[in-house]
């Protein structure tokens, strides 16, 4: 009898993996608790692969031999509590998908910055002429692209926490590892050692042949290398030190030390502005040595690369007022960042659902550079508590459409309004994504 493969969630990443598996000879069933979407419910029925929604069949569940579970679906339910009772491995598709490939890998993970430093390694491997592709949270899964053939010398590869959890065998030629702040600790029984292991999954059956990236700055991260053992070569990059091998900054330039190679770029020429941005370029600055690309190639790359939607987006500007479009800024962190590279007063929009935030690192930053915030969300009660008095305006609004005209109204000429809100979005909106086409429709509406 053929191996039997249960997906659980039916999304892009579940889809391929069923996908993939089907074609690899395995029995395969997908069960999701929701609704699939009708596109996947056509391929699946396309690709004759038995399938149900808004349940889960226990016995079938339960007969798998293995489970490929969406990262959506937390590890505390019962029927996940289960199959690891009954010692049935629960994987994540990049797992499932990694033993169907040869390509060689660069995987990427962060608390902030995975998207950003994923699409501007695959620009600048892709403008140098590198046969690579690019999967994980981004796009087209891994599983799809594999069962659809693509066979690229390296994949470019974006990895959640969540995504991490359900590896085990998987190895990264090269891992990046961009920072590690508190998030999603709901599903790490808000116990930050845990999201700490998950992250750190990321140079787990690493070799002397492959390499390890990672930000020297963050306190979690320095504090890590010391307790744990890497095989891999480790190259890190930094704002505040000099570095024989690796990437580190001085007031104007990025340098990058490989091997007995160096190379400097001025950081005007950098596409991406800001220090977190400088963080990203210099991860992908080292990537891009390592796999031996030209210094003609990566300066270019750096100086062209277009920048992600959402993530700082300058929208336009109107009256002389700036608007900035920061809607993935979802935590505390990469709004922290945002303001941090401000250099005009600042309108700022923020709030949506709070993940249990704390605010009071922001408070320098908002004393300094925000004239007015407006809050945009159902529950503002934690925002004005933390803010009143800390600004001379604050305003509160649901609508995408006040928050904006509000922001017009309070904004002058060589002022910047910057929608960053430090919250997930789904008390007004769909996704992030919702949220930040609303504000640029608004702003483009004033
Ligand atoms: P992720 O995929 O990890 O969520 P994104 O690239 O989508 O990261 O960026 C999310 C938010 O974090 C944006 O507001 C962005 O400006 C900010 N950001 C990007 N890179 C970094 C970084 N290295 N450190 C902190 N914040 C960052």
């Amino acid at each position: 009898m053929s191996k039997k493969l249960v997906v659980l969630g039916a999304g892009e990443s579940g889809v391929g993996a069923a996908l993939l598996a089907m074609q690899q000879g395995w029995d395969v069933f997908v069960s999701d608790s929701g609704v699939i979407a009708d596109r996947f419910q056509n391929e699946l029925n396309g690709a004759g692969i038995k399938w149900e929604q808004g349940m889960h069949t226990l016995e079938e569940v339960f007969s798998a031999s293995e489970v490929v579970k969406s990262p959506g679906i937390p590890d505390s339910i019962p029927m996940i509590q289960q199959l690891h009772g009954r010692n049935i491995p629960v994987i994540s598709e990049i797992e499932f998908a990694g033993r169907y490939t040869q390509a060689k890998t660069v995987c990427i993970t962060g608390s902030n910055g995975k998207t950003t430093s994923t699409m501007l390694i695959y620009h600048l491997l892709k403008h140098s002429g590198v046969d690579v592709e690019m999967a994980g949270n981004i796009g087209t899964s891994l599983a799809r692209q594999i069962a659809e053939g693509r066979n690229p010398e390296w994949f470019v590869i974006e990895l959640s926490s969540f995504q991490l959890d359900g590896m085990y065998q998987f190895k990264a030629d090269v891992a990046v590892l961009l920072n590690i702040t508190p998030d999603h600790l709901d599903r790490y029984d808000y116990k930050m050692e845990n999201y700490i292991d998950s992250k750190f999954r990321i140079a787990q059956n690493q070799t002397e042949n492959d390499v390890f990236v990672y930000c020297q700055d963050d306190e979690v991260i320095a504090n890590e290398l010391q307790k744990r053992i890497f095989y891999s070569r480790l190259l890190p990059f930094t704002q505040n030190d000099i570095l024989k091998q690796g990437a580190y900054s001085t007031s104007d330039e990025l340098i990058i030390n490989y091997n007995d190679e160096s190379m400097s770029l001025f950081l005007q020429e950098l596409s991406l502005q800001g220090r977190h941005n400088l963080y990203n370029s210099m991860a992908a600055g080292i990537v891009a040595k390592v796999l031996n690309i030209r210094k003609k190639f990566i300066r270019e790359s750096l100086s062209s690369f277009k920048g992600v939607a959402h993530r700082l987006e300058r929208v336009v500007s109107v009256r002389g007022i700036e608007f900035i479009n920061d809607s993935k800024a979802t935590n505390v962190n990469s709004t922290w960042y945002a303001l941090e590279c401000m250099s005009k007063p600042v309108v700022w929009i923020v709030g949506g659902v709070d993940k249990g935030n704390d605010y009071s690192e922001l408070m320098p930053l908002v004393e300094e550079k925000v004239k007015a915030i407006i809050c945009l969300g159902t529950d503002n009660e934690k925002l004005v508590r933390a803010f009143q008095g800390k600004v001379a305006t604050l305003e509160e609004t649901q609508s995408m459409d006040e928050a904006v005209e509000m922001a017009y109204r309070l904004g002058k000429k060589n002022e910047v309004v910057l929608l960053s809100p430090a919250c997930a979005s789904f008390d007004l909106f769909d996704n992030y994504i919702q949220r930040g086409d609303l504000f640029k429709e608004s702003v483009r509406n004033l």
